[in-house]
């Protein structure tokens, strides 16, 4: 018999906490006992995200709403300046962590793993929960044993304040653990147009698009003799990351410290 895992959502009336806020409502193995933001204080949640009354009113107050609630697990999709404050003070409390946010630098991720081992606990830290995006990374890095000439493309809305993308990153350096040393290209290679061969990374190129109208895409092409292989994989909703948040709220339970990347979890 499975028990029922108390999930509390920081973060809850942005764009990604009100996909986790309806994903938590749907599943009867999770609980939804908290919802934190810095807006609309005291509404209730389930009203927010446009479902029916849930009993949980949005809080202001992390420790407060965790303690109340009696949380086993924090979901934080908030912002990169809110995130660590939110994840010390979680595992402060016994609160596992699973983290969307994006932004975290090695030496927070080392320095939350030592908190989380002090207090007994595990958490996540993914830049990606989308599985078919994790798939693409993982087909990617195994390409690129045999075909070692690639360049990757990525593609997101024009708003997007980093380029190349978190994930784009994470792939680069998942074919670049997997690839030969190879620095690709003519050497005499010119550009007349600054930046047109984009960005540099271990050998090999990172492209970022940024457009209206696009969500989340990415493009990893193999160049080999006589042949080329793409890998793709388009996001084109929030709801489409909400399977990878699912299984990790679930999986928190089973972690030791903080596991980073959702790769983790797929084999
Ligand atoms: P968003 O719409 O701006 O939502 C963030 C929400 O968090 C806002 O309502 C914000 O309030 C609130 N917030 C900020 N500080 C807070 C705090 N201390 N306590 C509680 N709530 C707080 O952003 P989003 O599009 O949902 O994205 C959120 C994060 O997820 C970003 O870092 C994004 O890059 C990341 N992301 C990750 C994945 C993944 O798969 N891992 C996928 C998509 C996005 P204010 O508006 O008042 O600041």
């Amino acid at each position: 018999m499975s028990t029922i895992i108390n999930v509390a959502v920081a973060g809850a009336i942005g764009r990604m906490g009100q996909e986790v806020v309806k994903m938590v409502l749907a599943d009867p193995e999770l609980k939804l006992v908290a919802a934190i933001d810095r807006a609309s204080e005291g509404a209730d949640i389930g009203r927010i995200v446009g479902k029916e009354e849930c009993g949980v009113a949005v809080s202001g107050d992390l420790e407060q709403a965790l303690l109340s609630g009696q949380a086993d697990v924090l979901v934080d999709f908030t912002t990169p300046h809110s995130v660590v404050a939110n994840a010390k003070i979680a595992i402060r409390n016994k609160v596992r962590p699973v983290i969307g946010t994006t932004g975290f630098t090695p030496e927070t991720i080392e320095e939350l793993d030592k908190l989380c081992l002090s207090y007994g606990i595990g958490g996540i830290i993914a830049p990606n929960f989308s599985i078919g995006a994790i798939l693409m990374m993982k087909f990617a890095a195994q390409a690129a044993k045999y075909m070692p000439h690639v360049e990757i493309i990525e593609y997101h809305g024009d708003q997007k304040l980093d380029a190349p993308s978190g994930t784009s990153i994470k792939t680069a350096e998942l074919i670049a653990q997997n690839r030969q040393e190879l620095r690709q290209g003519n050497p005499k290679e010119e550009e007349t147009i600054e930046g047109s061969r984009g960005g540099y990374y271990n050998g090999f190129r990172i492209h970022s698009v940024r457009l209206p109208g696009v969500f989340a895409q990415q493009e990893v092409i193999f160049g080999g003799d006589g042949q080329t292989l793409k890998i793709r994989h388009d996001s084109y909703e929030r709801s489409g990351y909400m399977p990878g948040v699912n299984l990790a709220v679930k999986k928190v339970q089973g972690v030791s410290g903080i596991v980073y990347g959702f790769e983790h979890f797929i084999d």
